[in-house]
């Protein structure tokens, strides 16, 4: 609860300095505004100059104004261009590099614009989407044309311009923002998936401890008649007993390795303790156990240990905890009485171990999903079966951290088969 309180004061912290930024960006973009007028009107100034005072461009504008005036006068084709080239360059003089910054166009008009006597090419008249700034020509200028001309110069895309000049504050305010909503993003994913993840684990150890309460009840009372038993003689009775008690035991036995699966939720911090077996005898010592499982329910088991070479470097514990979880999916996971086989092959420089039954299958495009950490097909009538959705899980990760490979085999209404491949130890 606490986290997700401070979670909330990320999200509204989050927010506000986006919103602040904001508002910043804009105070930005206006003062950048007030610079590049303050600029341009000063270097409209210093063009005035050129243009009134004594000197070529005076010369080339009043030459320009007179022939537009007067279409009897002789073209001069080049002039145009060559004043427009002297024009860019005074431009380039007093705007400095901001000018290749810019998307500039100019003209040289009447008061009203109804004449337009020179012009670039990106010149709009009455371009709204443009700033634009102007420029009475005083001095000679006037009597060439019979007019006030003016020099008007104007800027296409000022907002790129400014957002151009403001860019060094722009993006690393947006690279900061998206950081910090990725770690939100990051937070958020985490707190969720802990707080599944300790939902499960009360629910697993409730379980658990609920379980593992009858068999050491039943314990308890086993042995105090197995002692009656022993002072009365009753050698029968005793041993009957016994084996009851070592049948609780096993009981006991399987949920304790159960408890292993819960470390697997905490990552990869298996204790491994690999050694050279028999991977028939591992197998022997756990087929009796479930053999009856398989029988109190009217089942079959086929075991076939068909491989020559049955030798591996495991860890014992965790592959028996392996093996048994297949073998429990495949009792699971059937409807009626059940089929399950366990068979071994040696295949090329590797051992196989196949978990095979003829349950309710697993569709197609969920083959790989159950793999997954809690994953558990969704499916309607057989939602009873008990389960986390962690043994599939941890035993992929103990496949994996032994060398080996994990491979299913399934189809809907026919069954299911899987594969465990580990690596032969020769001797
Ligand atoms: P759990 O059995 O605790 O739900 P598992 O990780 O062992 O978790 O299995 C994940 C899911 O894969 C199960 O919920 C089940 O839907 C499906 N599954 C596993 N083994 C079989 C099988 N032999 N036949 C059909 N479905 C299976």
């Amino acid at each position: 609860m606490r986290n997700w309180i401070i979670v909330g004061i990320v999200i509204v912290s989050l927010l506000g300095l986006v919103f602040v930024q904001y508002d910043y960006l804009r105070a930005g973009l206006l003062l950048e505004h007030t610079r590049l007028d303050q600029r341009i009107d000063d270097a409209l100034g210093d063009m005035y100059l050129k243009l009134v005072g004594d000197n070529e461009v005076r010369e080339m504008t009043v030459r320009m104004l007179v022939s537009k005036r007067n279409p009897l006068a002789s073209p001069e084709y080049l002039l145009p261009e060559k004043l427009k080239d002297s024009i860019h360059f005074l431009i380039r003089t007093f705007l400095g590099a901001d000018s290749l910054r810019m998307d500039y166009a100019f003209a040289l008009t009447n008061e009203d614009q109804e004449q337009i006597f020179l012009a670039t090419n990106r010149y709009i008249p009455e371009g709204e989407k443009q700033l634009s700034y102007h420029l009475p020509i005083g001095g000679i200028a006037p009597r060439a044309c019979n007019c006030t001309p003016y020099f008007r110069l104007q800027i296409n895309n000022p907002v790129n311009y400014l957002l151009g000049r403001m860019a060094y504050l722009i993006i690393p305010t947006v690279i900061f923002i998206l950081l910090l909503a990725l770690c939100l993003g990051l937070l958020i994913y985490y707190l969720s998936y802990q707080r599944k993840l300790d939902a499960i684990k009360n629910d697993f150890i409730n379980n658990l401890t609920h379980e593992l309460k009858t068999p050491v009840f039943s314990i308890g009372m086993l042995s105090r008649m197995l002692k009656t038993a022993v002072h009365q003689g009753q050698q029968d009775k005793a041993e009957e007993y016994a084996g009851l008690i070592e049948k609780e035991n096993e009981v006991i036995k399987g949920h304790v390795e159960r408890v292993l699966e819960l470390a697997s939720l905490e990552g990869r911090n298996f204790q491994m303790e690999r050694q050279r077996l028999s991977l028939h005898s591992l197998i022997g010592e756990m087929v009796g156990s479930f053999r009856t499982q398989v029988q109190a329910r009217n089942g079959k088991m086929e075991v076939q240990l068909r491989a020559v070479n049955d030798w591996v470097a495991v860890d014992p514990v965790h592959l028996r905890n392996v093996i048994q979880n297949l073998l429990d999916n495949a009792l699971k996971y059937q409807n009626g009485s059940p089929y399950v086989a366990l068979s071994t092959r040696n295949e090329e420089h590797s051992l196989v171990i196949s978990v095979e039954d003829k349950g309710i299958g697993i569709p197609q495009d969920q083959q790989q999903k159950i793999f997954e950490k809690f994953y558990r097909v969704p499916s309607g009538d057989l939602h009873q079966v008990k389960g986390f959705g962690l043994g599939l899980n941890y035993v992929r990760q103990i496949v994996k951290a032994h060398g080996g490979q994990i491979r299913v085999f399934s189809k809907m209404g026919e069954g299911s088969k899987f594969e465990v491949v580990l690596e032969i130890e020769d001797a």
